[in-house]
């Protein structure tokens, strides 16, 4: 297979602190490696402490001096709109660069460019829109809501679809008018590069944004522990989530995590059969199975359940793997050797687990690259290890239910609750199941299809806080609450007595 490599890669990827592209204090560097040939093909700056100080510095300076928090909401909207313009245009370029480094099709990177300038217009929108509540007490006392940005803002991103989880962080943080420091994910820092430029055309003032590259433990560690960082916005794994949730206790920093998943894909007997198998591959089986919101778990009325299996699997068989370039592709390279290696365990694992039905391994004729089968297991207990854990890649489990009792207690027998989708004719089943099962967000009859005004988020060990509309700003922003008397107030005299 030709490897495909971008015109326009960065002969190495810097930190980008106060209007300028600069490297680590101590010079440090990391590799990274493109996921089909699993080279490294640049050096990225290794953030630490020093980094992030300065990184801090900036933002801080301009929140305190700068205009950005001091704007009309109006001005600000118009920079977001021209930030939304700017990543619109660049579309292209931007796919290409995000498939060259996360293996994602270049067909799905489109689409995640395309949203990440949507949620700019969104909140660009939403910001102009903001109103806040007045309470009145006739005569007596009025009260009302003065919302401000809460400060320097810390954004930490995992790798599955880099640039719009920057955006979905990025566009509120900034529409609220705090100022910020990103940390990409350390296995994917390619597109957010990117940034600097776009907003430098859209006029975003100096020292609002801030980019440090670098390792977790490192460059996210420093970030999450220092004390002029107000809040934490971060998305990734559980585990990762309770060591920041740890580490930000100090200072008593406001967190929103959005974590990880095992959501359950439910098919009653009643559902319409073509619908729910296209949603259930597509479900689990876009963005190469690295997706928190994949459902992972289907979860089969017994009455249809050996038709479901086998026609489930002919179609996963079917799927077309390969190069992440080729628009033909629908599951391509897996993000990095590690992350392979550990979806490759699973897999081994599962066929002690269930029976392998469809998958199980490197596809015939892809050697080299981080390639896996899209991997179907049936006859999953809920006691297997691939029912319980995030496998976070192309492999899926199918088990059988006789009663809507069985199929709620198998949906939430796990410790994550993040998304669930139910598959039924039954209005009055639809909507009961849905308020009992423990999930974050629920589709009724679909994939996942966001509307961005609705909360986005988990319940569990899911995530904390919701994200989504209001709530991102609301995350973003104090709300003050100023008193007003409209008449003199009734005070006890203190002290007057003598
Ligand atoms: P990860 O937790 O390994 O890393 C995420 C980010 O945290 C990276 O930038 C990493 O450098 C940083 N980090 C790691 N250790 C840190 C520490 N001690 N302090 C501060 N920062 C630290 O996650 P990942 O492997 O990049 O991403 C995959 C995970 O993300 C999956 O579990 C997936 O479900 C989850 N995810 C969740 C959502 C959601 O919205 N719920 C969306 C996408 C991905």
């Amino acid at each position: 297979m030709t490897h495909f490599v971008p015109k326009n890669l960065p002969d190495r990827i810097q930190h980008y602190i106060d209007g300028e592209f600069v490297d680590s204090v101590d010079g440090g560097t990391f590799d990274v490696l493109d996921p089909v040939s699993n080279e490294t093909y640049v050096q990225a700056a290794a953030g630490q402490q020093a980094d992030i100080d300065r990184a801090v510095a900036a933002a801080k300076h301009a929140f305190d001096t700068g205009p950005w928090p001091r704007m009309k909401n109006r001005e600000r909207s118009r920079i977001l709109n021209r930030i939304a313009d700017q990543v619109e245009a660049r579309g292209d370029e931007l796919a290409e660069l995000e498939t060259f480094d996360t293996g994602l099709p270049i067909t799905q990177a489109r689409g995640q460019a395309h949203r990440a300038a949507e949620n700019f217009r969104f909140f660009a929108d939403l910001v102009v829109a903001q109103r806040d509540d007045t309470y009145q007490v006739p005569g007596v006392q009025m009260n009302y809501v003065h919302r401000k940005p809460v400060g320097v803002a810390g954004l930490i991103t995992p790798w599955n679809t880099p640039f719009m989880l920057e955006s979905w962080k990025l566009a509120p943080a900034l529409a609220s008018g705090c100022t910020v420091v990103l940390k990409p994910a350390e296995f994917t820092p390619l597109s957010a590069s990117l940034w600097a430029g776009i907003f430098e055309e859209a006029g975003l003032p100096q020292g609002v944004f801030n980019l440090v590259n670098g390792l977790g433990e490192d460059a996210g560690d420093a970030l999450v522990k220092h004390p002029d960082v107000r809040l934490i916005s971060f998305t990734g794994e559980t585990t990762t989530g309770q060591t920041i949730f740890g580490n930000a206790a100090k200072h008593l920093k406001g967190l929103s995590m959005e974590l990880g998943g095992k959501s359950p894909a439910i098919v009653f007997e009643d559902a319409d059969f073509d619908a729910a198998i296209d949603s259930t591959l597509f479900g689990v089986f876009s963005l190469n199975g690295e997706r928190c919101t994949a459902g992972s778990r289907i979860l089969v009325h017994r009455s249809i359940y050996d038709r479901f299996v086998e026609t489930y699997a002919a179609r996963a068989k079917s799927i077309v793997v390969g190069d992440p370039h080729d628009a033909k592709t629908e599951v391509g390279a897996l993000v990095h050797p590690e992350h392979y290696a550990k979806v490759m365990s699973y897999v081994e694992l599962g066929k002690s687990e269930g029976r392998l039905v469809a998958g199980g391994g490197r596809p015939d004729g892809l050697d080299t690259g981080n390639y896996v089968s899209p991997t179907v297991f049936a006859d999953v207990k809920p006691d297997a290890r691939i029912f319980q854990e995030e496998i976070f890649g192309p492999v899926v489990c199918i088990t059988p239910f006789d009663t809507d009792e069985e199929a709620l207690e198998l949906a939430n027998a796990v410790k994550y609750g993040l998304a669930a989708y139910l598959w039924t004719t039954n209005l009055e089943r639809a909507h009961t199941f849905a308020h009992q099962i423990e999930a974050g967000m629920v589709w009724l009859n679909s994939h996942n299809v966001r509307d961005l005004r609705t909360p986005f988020g988990g319940v569990k060990a899911s995530g904390l806080g919701h994200e989504g509309g209001y709530r991102s700003l609301d995350f973003y922003t104090e709300q003050q609450a100023v008193h007003i008397s409209l008449s003199p107030a009734h005070t006890p005299k203190f002290g007057a007595s003598s």
